[in-house]
């Protein structure tokens, strides 16, 4: 078993992955930018090496300084959490060059899927429906535009390098393709720093099904069912659930196998998220994979008793899953809510500041995985995620009413968030009666100018 993880990443994930360790009798090593000197990942570590100033690129994202701080603590492994470095090829290839155990898939997966229109492509060869589109990346504006008539408008123009909801279009017409050809090239290249695109067809009112993945390095594999993503702002996902409450049984069980192939297929190993779009005839489409453990990965925990964090290191320790797939339970219904610090009267934009005051929701049922305390100052460097309340009911009504319970007894004094927004989704009639999609927030708030 790995002896002792650094933990390439920072808030609730960061906590997360130190507690799992600690219940796992791992010891921990954390970094932290000049700015988390007093995060709460940084004091909860049995140690902690500060890798660098504030900016990103030059804490989190400094391979050499994350590198240098595993050498110096001697840590056998690194837990690279989501974001970050979590789908960068390049540092899973030298950690492995170092010894050290990225906890992971091979990078050459993580090379192979994090191109999003080679993932496609191979997927597809592995018998995964993918969304219609463009064989590869697009060479001209000109292609786009002819293969746009072809496979008839609406289209989607997406970056292969993207991630986090950026860089993604949709055309109604060939003028708005035209348009959006240059600017998703644009962002792609200020975002990801690659302006390599491809073409989808826009998959019209979809939802958003995902199906959590476990495989080890001895070749075994087994899913943990779906989480319904549909709820989403500008392609981000606000809340999640499961079991999604529009899948029929048969479509949630091809949907399973068909995961469970393509990763042995692949040679995937390690947690990982195949992400689908699922139409009104219960058709699903692939749309991607992503290789590190997820965001909501806990409705997941919440359902089926399994820690995704502890069977992550067990695998990168080589261990054999103790799962088969018919040792897998699901028990009731379980839902998140991602508070993030956010201005709703400012359209939303992120906001910074100091915790004058807090409380979080707790009771049967009801979790919270955070890093913030009562004054705590949130640094304006990172994600604005705050926290995420994650609750467990017989069914998704009883979710659905500790949720508000939960959100509602939330305070945050000194800084806005968006809690209030989670509370008006959750009020909404269409939302508890089945009846949204993807577009949901679109259609419902008046919020995605
Ligand atoms: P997940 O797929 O795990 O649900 P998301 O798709 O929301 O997570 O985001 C993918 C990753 O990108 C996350 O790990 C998140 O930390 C990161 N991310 C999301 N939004 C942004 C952003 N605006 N800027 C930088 N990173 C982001
Ligand atoms: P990211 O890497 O940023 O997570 P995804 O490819 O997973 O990007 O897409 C993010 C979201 O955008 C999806 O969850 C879905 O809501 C929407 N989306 C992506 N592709 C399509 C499509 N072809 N048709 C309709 N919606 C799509
Ligand atoms: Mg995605």
């Amino acid at each position: 078993m790995l002896k002792k993880v650094l933990i390439a990443n920072r808030g609730e994930i960061a906590v997360r992955i130190i507690r799992a360790c600690r219940e796992m009798g791992i010891r921990t090593v954390a970094i932290y930018s000049e700015a988390d000197k007093n995060a709460l990942h940084t004091t909860l570590a049995d140690e902690a090496i500060c890798i660098g100033p504030a900016p990103s690129q030059k804490s989190y994202l400094n391979m050499k300084a994350i590198l240098e701080a595993a050498c110096l603590t001697g840590a056998d492994s690194i837990h690279p959490g989501f974001g970050f470095l979590s789908e960068n090829a390049n540092f899973a290839k030298i950690c492995k060059e170092m010894g050290i155990k990225f906890i992971g898939p091979e990078s050459t997966l993580i090379d192979l899927l994090g191109n999003k229109s080679q993932a496609k492509q191979t997927m597809k060869k592995a018998g995964v429906p993918v969304v219609p589109g463009s064989e590869g990346l697009l060479n001209s504006k000109k292609q786009a535009l002819e293969l746009a008539e072809q496979m008839k408008y609406p289209v989607m123009l997406k970056a292969s390098a993207g991630g986090g909801g950026r860089g993604i279009r949709v055309a109604y017409t060939p003028e708005e393709l035209e348009k959006d050809y240059d600017l998703v090239k644009q962002e792609a290249k200020i975002a990801f720093n690659d302006d390599s695109i491809y073409l989808e067809k826009f998959i019209e009112n979809p939802r958003h099904v995902e199906i959590q993945i476990l495989a080890d390095e001895h070749g075994n594999a087994i899913h943990l069912g779906e989480r319904d993503c549909s709820i989403q702002r500008r392609n981000q996902k606000v809340l999640e659930e499961t079991p999604s409450s529009i899948l029929k049984p048969e479509t949630r069980k091809k949907m399973g196998e068909v995961a469970v192939n393509a990763v042995k297929e692949i040679g995937y190993t390690n947690a990982g998220t195949i992400e689908f779009l699922v139409d009104k005839n219960q058709d699903f489409y692939f749309m991607e994979m992503n290789t590190r453990v997820q965001v909501e990965h806990p409705v997941t925990e919440m359902v089926t008793g399994i820690d995704i964090i502890k069977e992550q290191i067990k695998i990168a320790s080589g261990e054999k899953l103790t799962y088969q797939q018919e040792d897998i339970c699901f028990t009731g219904h379980s839902m998140e809510a991602r508070i993030n610090c956010e201005n709703p009267s400012k359209n939303f934009m992120p906001c910074a500041g100091t915790i004058k005051g807090l409380h979080l929701p707790g009771g049967n049922g009801i979790r919270v995985d955070t890093a913030i305390y009562s004054g705590y100052t949130i640094p304006p460097n990172y994600d604005s995620m705050i926290a995420k309340i994650i609750v467990h009911g017989k069914d998704r009504q009883e979710s659905i009413q500790k949720m508000k319970s939960a959100v509602a007894e939330l305070v945050v004094d000194g800084i806005q968030t968006n809690a209030d927004f989670i509370l008006e989704i959750l009020d909404n009639a269409n939302f508890l009666n089945n009846h949204y999609d993807t577009s949901f927030i679109a259609k419902e708030f008046d919020i995605n100018k």
